[in-house]
């Protein structure tokens, strides 16, 4: 027992340092490109793992073998602000005045909120046109950043971001910042810490933009290297089945990282494809609603490193995914959901055995996208129809109704009785 109540306070005593406080900077030793006085932290990486029986039995697991990385808890809602403080970190040593990202609308709510946390640099964030959901957005415009949003999709944003930053002499904040990246190696540091430093058998992660996949590949690649761990667990990147580049390219085409000679011409005749017949990617997980993946080089090696599979998820299977997570009592949103679909998906074909240690990452909060968790659990077929109906989506396997009741007492207790458990 402590003796004085100060020695509770010993332990909050040097929260202002980035370097005990930060989920990121406290593994500064890994990070050493930040100078020490110019780390830029709003508290992020404060997350935890979960062991998880319900998504596990979900998915086919034995219990206590999955478990789940809340990345949702972050402070703007998603992994990004992993990447987004180690970013911001560099832009702040450059001396930045101005940010900018093309986003799907986490990489904005980030980017902002750090902006105008901290008051160092003004944010301008790229958005494409009705694909951001709500939460996103009202994040951005909350937090008071110049918001550009592009008659076009995210590729659009991102193509046009890039031209614009060249010229205008801003700092880009997307994913092809490899300091991005780096920030983003820590959720492995913390998945291994919270697992005492023991390997698990499996990291699986949703796949848009590729840069957390990239990160945690190199992540597992160093500490080998460093000899800190002795064995790197086999990464799944899963994409959604109406954004599958990254699938293609390495299940269907067999196009590998090669010792840095993938097969280029492969992927440019794929891309060139895809704008000759129109295609453009179209899932509920906008997250990760990406043609052309940016760290698609990156990950390939990080797939190498780790001995990487790729598979696709539907919507439904994403929803229905979903549905499990929140009902764990920790939601995410339609992209993070991904990962669970991607375990169970991978269980059922045999490569992941039902007791092998697997950790699922759960990039993005479950309030960012509300309007397809009600649509999932409503009783409005119109409304189901509208959100989820339109991509193929046909039942709601896990869905929670509301019970509509007459606004009168005795009706009241009777649904109770009738719908509520003896808990
Ligand atoms: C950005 C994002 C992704 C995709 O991550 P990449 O690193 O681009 O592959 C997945 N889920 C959520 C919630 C995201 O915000």
């Amino acid at each position: 027992m402590p003796s004085k109540l100060a020695e509770f306070e010993k332990h909050w005593a040097q929260r202002d340092d980035p370097h005990s406080f930060s989920g990121v900077w406290r593994f500064h030793d890994l990070l050493p490109f930040a100078p020490r006085d110019k780390c830029v932290t709003v508290g992020e990486g404060q997350t935890l793992l979960h062991q998880s029986d319900g998504a596990g039995k979900y998915a086919g697991m034995k219990l206590g073998r999955l478990f789940l990385q809340y990345e949702g808890m972050n402070p703007s809602g998603s992994f990004k602000d992993n990447g987004m403080s180690a970013a911001f970190t560099h832009a702040r040593t450059v001396g930045a005045r101005r940010a900018a990202c093309a986003s799907t609308g986490n990489t904005s709510a980030s980017l902002a909120l750090y902006c105008s946390v901290t008051r160092l640099m003004q944010a301008v964030i790229f958005v494409g046109s009705g694909k951001i959901a709500f939460g996103k957005l009202s994040q951005a415009l909350d937090y008071g950043a110049l918001t550009v949003q592009i008659a076009g999709d995210f590729d659009d944003a991102m193509a046009r971001v890039q031209e614009i930053t060249k010229e205008l002499g801003i700092y880009l904040v997307n994913s092809v910042n490899p300091f991005r990246l780096e920030g983003q190696k820590t959720i492995m540091l913390r998945v291994l810490e919270a697992l005492r430093w023991e390997t698990p058998d499996w990291i699986i992660v949703p796949g848009g933009n590729l840069g957390n996949s990239s990160a945690f590949g190199k992540a597992f690649f160093e500490l080998k290297e460093l000899g800190l761990i002795d064995r790197i667990p086999r990464m799944a990147v899963i994409n959604a089945t109406g954004a599958r580049t990254l699938y293609d390219l390495y299940e269907e085409q067999g196009v590998r990282w090669n010792e840095g000679k993938p097969n280029l011409p492969a992927v440019d005749a794929y891309c060139q494809d895809m704008d000759a017949t129109g295609r453009r990617a179209s899932t509920i997980a906008s997250a990760i609603e990406i043609n052309r993946p940016v760290n698609l080089m990156k990950c390939l090696r990080a797939l190498q490193w780790t001995n990487g599979v790729v598979r696709h998820v539907s919507d439904q299977e994403i929803l229905d995914a979903k549905a499990q997570v929140g009902a764990g009592g920790m939601g995410c949103e339609p992209a993070s959901a991904a990962s669970v679909a991607g375990a169970k998906r991978l269980v059922a074909e045999g490569v992941i055995s039902p007791d092998e240690r697997v950790v699922c990452i759960l990039t993005g909060h479950q309030l960012k996208d509300p309007k397809a968790t009600v649509a999932y659990h409503t009783t409005d077929q119109q409304q189901f129809n509208e959100v989820l109906g339109s991509r193929g989506v046909r039942r709601a396997a896990y869905a929670n109704r509301a019970v509509a009741v007459a606004n009168d007492k005795d009706e009241i207790i009777k649904a109770i009785r009738l719908y509520g458990s003896n808990m």
